[in-house]
């Protein structure tokens, strides 16, 4: 792990781990005397790497700290996205993977090795949810969700075979916060792993191994690339687990992050500060504006005094994040009426883009589940939720203003 401490988020996101020896780039470059080592990290996409010697070889194979063998072993491009990623996470090691579904059932397996009971916060991602009803049982794991803003109710469905807690603070869609330091306080005196997906807070915003949780995953497809060009995830965490999860899941079920998308990932990190602190001011100002429109019935952002939690999101984050969850009055034809009329903000699952994205959850990512198990869930007709870009902000709230101003409620005030 990296050993230098800068002051801020800026520095370490631009210089974390690029500490790594860069590899030779030739023979006959080391045989001229050059010098001159490429400023911005160099992409090693290669699948395979060639040994001099019989004996390196071998000794490759016994101590896999010696030598690079297999990409799907590990990579300098992969390495040198690990070791920022665990700088910016205050973790001892990190994992780079194929995507955030990748982070997260490596993770899972990892941590639920030997089988075992999970108690998971409800209105979980919906990729996630489907692995722990879905998938998980058929190995014979089983999930208890429960409301987990409460941490009594989290303590309360833990069995004696209780392996992992795990977390989402904001949820998707509806911006419910977990107190972080209560849940992992619980995890540790039952002996638990508690793991969160920090995908919507990001590192800038909520350092949960600082507040005690063991294992923190990234979507890094959202805003940690930020680029909206890769497919992409993250496990940050002790090293013994991260090793256990390289070592066995991750190289056997083979979720590896391409050196390509590494790569991506890389250019985006150094700007992940500016861009989050833009995304909350933008955010702000965005959710302050459709708090006082006629045509919305709420709004939910971690930053307006009346979210319910707004103590805790004060307490246990540093900014309040990009994503705003609004309802319309008019129900499902006012949010399909709404969405269709935007210009600027684009119409598209994902997160955490330079670009400004809309979704109106039930009529596409939630459209599957029953409306009255939907609605029981807080996903009613009439929710529209945005990821707020990097554009001016005056010209996002001009394009909501003018899809607001088609709605048919707004015109009979
Ligand atoms: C997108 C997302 C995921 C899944 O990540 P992929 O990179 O699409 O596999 C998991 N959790 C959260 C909170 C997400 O937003």
């Amino acid at each position: 792990m990296e050993n230098k401490k800068y002051k801020g988020k800026s520095t370490e996101a631009i210089h974390a781990g690029e500490a790594l020896p860069v590899l030779p780039t030739g023979a006959q470059d080391q045989q001229a005397g050059k010098t001159g080592i490429p400023l911005l990290p160099p992409i090693y996409q290669n699948s395979t790497f060639r040994f001099q010697t019989a004996e390196e070889f071998a000794s490759a194979f016994i101590d896999e700290e010696s030598g690079y063998v297999y990409t799907r072993w590990g990579n300098p491009t992969q390495k040198l996205l690990e070791q920022k990623l665990a700088v910016l996470e205050a973790g001892e090691s990190a994992l780079a993977t194929a995507s955030g579904m990748g982070a997260i059932s490596t993770a899972l397996l990892t941590a639920l090795a030997d089988g075992g009971h999970v108690v998971a916060m409800e209105n979980l991602y919906s990729a996630t949810y489907n692995l722990l009803n879905e998938e998980f049982p058929r190995m014979g794991i089983e999930t208890t969700f429960v409301d987990a803003t409460d941490p009594n109710k989290v303590e309360s469905a833990i069995r004696p075979d209780t392996k992992v807690i795990y977390l989402e603070s904001p949820t998707n869609p509806l911006l419910k916060l977990v107190d972080l330091a209560a849940c992992a306080e619980i995890a540790k005196a039952h002996n638990i792993t508690s793991i969160i997906d920090n995908t919507f807070a990001t590192p800038c915003s909520q350092q949960p191994i600082a507040l005690g949780i063991d294992v923190v995953l990234h979507s890094m497809t959202k805003y940690l690339s930020g680029n909206g060009a890769v497919i992409a995830g993250a496990i940050v965490g002790e090293k013994e687990f991260i090793v256990r999860a390289q070592k066995g899941a991750l190289r056997n079920f083979g979720a590896v992050i391409s050196p390509f998308n590494a790569w991506l990932t890389l250019l985006g990190i150094p700007t992940l500060p500016l861009r989050f602190a833009r995304h909350c001011e933008n955010a702000a100002h965005i959710a302050a504006f459709l708090e006082t429109h006629p045509a919305v019935a709420w709004v939910r952002y971690p930053g307006l005094p009346n979210h319910p939690q707004h103590d805790l999101a004060k307490r246990q984050m540093n900014g309040f994040g990009g994503m705003i969850t609004m309802e319309l009055k008019g129900g499902r034809a006012a949010g399909e009426k709404f969405v269709n009329q935007l210009q600027i903000c684009a119409l598209a699952v994902s997160l955490g883009d330079v670009r400004t994205l809309v979704c109106h959850p039930a009529s596409t990512t939630h459209s599957h589940i029953p409306t009255e198990v939907r609605q029981q869930t807080g996903i009613t007709d009439g929710l529209v939720r945005f990821s707020i870009g990097l554009e001016d902000s005056e010209d996002i709230i001009a394009d909501l203003e003018q899809a607001l101003e088609t709605l048919p409620f707004y015109s009979e005030i």
